[in-house]
């Protein structure tokens, strides 16, 4: 529940092709399932800006943030793939797989490495491609330059497990349809990088550079599997979020998932996407609601007003806003197919709230799981009574029984590697159940107050008053259990 910082951080990525016409091929990574940041996702090389690349002497290159992100493209692209691109001249392969070990190792830098080899590097030598900013919704969001480059001759990528799972080079119209039948994760660069590299060689890089623009218009389209839009809606949510994952599933008929903010502005972005989603021809059929917090009910009634839409939730739902359908644990919704299976199956996911529902697409392996997950460091808020500690790590079991591979939660990022997330999640809840163990006392009761900083010593303190509630979701959890109980104004271990 630590509020992450939102500010940008400085990044390069490369867009590393070969061949041209019907032959062109770009090379692409798989991120690996223990990164913090799109886990599992399909990416191109690239990463942050360090002190070193920043330090690096460009004298053509005016602009200190341009200048960084070439050097830092250069780097990542050897220390990622051990292609040394932007190098004027010549450079033995030994030399090149040497430095990419010292790189990897922090053993040297990129320009110590240049000096080492005799190499004349060209980091103005590579062509500009774009400017992707991370959208509002992620807990961390990069300000990336893309650059284009060709491999240059003679030397060929290789991937070292770590970061990355694996490399491989892909045709970008077999990538596309391989994103369109839902075997791929990623994020707008790359699918928009892919349609212009797959649209032809004809001034390449300045059309992979419109991509930004192209992704924004009408409103911001984040598509990081195909058929799975996320609409990202100014809310108040609990802290750290500021905004709720609106999410358009479906290829023709379309489920709108938690449009959480009634807003007339916000309707407005939301309604300029729909409207150009149904000159695709895709309307939206279900409005599905994952439980009953304002920030996920907001914009219910104007959607259902718009598109004339079945207002669907669970039963309990209804005592906060009208519905048209209640749902139960495995009803299946269906929606029209297209390129895939689009029937989503109830589930019933309590913990968060009493009415919590997730949704299950079993074709894709996704899990649209409301407030059940969070989308980035920390985890949700449990508040009773509404909200169950019990039933909250009982809902985290069964989906991860189900063994999905992406979560698309309604605050933060989607991610690969979901059972992993969701594994993580149930640990980090049972130590923190030992620590309220551990705080208690089988003689003097403690009360909440005293418990929270004790319990809760690794969060910032105004954010103790939301801890207290989960706190007392924790007791209620070990009373239940027969390991605390209440005495007085405070809470004990339970006498056996
Ligand atoms: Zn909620």
């Amino acid at each position: 529940m630590t509020p992450p910082a939102k500010t940008f951080r400085d990044a390069a990525c490369v867009v590393l092709v070969r061949g041209k016409g019907a032959d062109r091929e770009v090379y692409w990574v798989k991120r690996s399932d223990a990164v913090p940041f799109q886990p599992g996702f399909m990416a191109f090389p690239g990463g942050k800006v360090d002190a070193a690349d920043a330090a690096f002497v460009v004298p053509s290159v005016s602009d200190d943030f341009e200048r960084a992100a070439r050097v830092c493209a250069m780097r990542e692209a050897l220390e990622e793939t051990g292609v040394l691109v932007g190098l004027a001249g010549q450079a033995s392969a030994a030399t090149i797989a040497e430095a990419r070990g010292k790189l990897l190792e922090g053993e040297t830098t990129l320009a110590e490495a240049a000096y080492t080899h005799g190499w004349s590097l060209a980091p103005e030598s590579l062509v500009f491609a774009g400017r992707w900013q991370t959208p509002v919704f992620a807990p961390v969001r990069f300000d990336t330059l893309f650059f284009l480059a060709e491999l240059p001759e003679g030397q060929s990528p290789s991937i070292i497990p770590g970061e990355l799972a694996s490399g491989e080079w892909v045709k970008p119209l077999q990538a596309l349809d391989r994103y369109r039948h839902g075997q791929l994760t990623f994020a707008a660069p790359i699918l928009w990088t892919l349609i212009a590299l797959a649209e032809g060689d004809d001034g390449l890089a300045e059309r992979i550079a419109q991509g930004p623009a192209r992704a924004a218009t009408p409103v911001r389209r984040v598509e990081l599997q195909w058929g799975v839009i996320l609409h990202a809606m100014p809310t108040k949510p609990l802290p750290p979020a500021q905004h709720t994952n609106a999410f358009l599933i479906g290829e023709s008929e379309l489920a709108l998932v938690d449009p959480g903010s009634g807003d007339p502005e916000h309707l407005r972005d939301l309604f300029a996407l729909t409207d150009h989603l149904a000159a695709e021809g895709r309307h939206v059929k279900l409005v599905i609601v994952t439980h009953h917090h304002p920030d996920h009910t907001g914009g219910v009634a104007a959607c259902r007003e718009r598109f004339g839409a079945k207002v669907v939730g669970h039963a309990s739902l209804a005592s906060h806003l009208p519905i048209d359908l209640a749902v139960k644990d495995g009803d299946r919704l269906p929606l029209a197919p297209g390129h895939n299976d689009w029937s989503l199956t109830v589930l019933e996911t309590p913990g968060h709230t009493r009415d919590s529902i997730s949704l299950w697409l079993p074709k894709r392996r996704a899990l649209f799981c409301g407030d059940l997950l969070p989308g980035g460091p920390g985890s949700v808020v449990i508040d009773p009574p509404d909200g169950d500690m019990r039933a909250y790590l009982a809902s985290l079991e069964r989906c991860a029984k189900f063994e999905p591979e992406t979560l698309f939660p309604a605050h933060g990022s989607p991610s690969g590697a979901a059972v992993r997330r969701i594994r993580n999640l149930i640990a980090h809840r049972l130590e923190r159940e030992a620590k309220v163990v551990l705080a208690l006392s089988s003689e003097d009761a403690r009360t909440l107050g005293e418990l929270v900083p004790v319990v809760y010593d690794d969060t910032k303190p105004e954010m103790w008053s939301w801890a207290e509630r989960s706190l007392l979701a924790h007791l209620e959890k070990l009373a239940a259990e027969g390991l605390a109980e209440r005495a007085g104004s405070g809470w004990r271990l339970a006498n056996a």
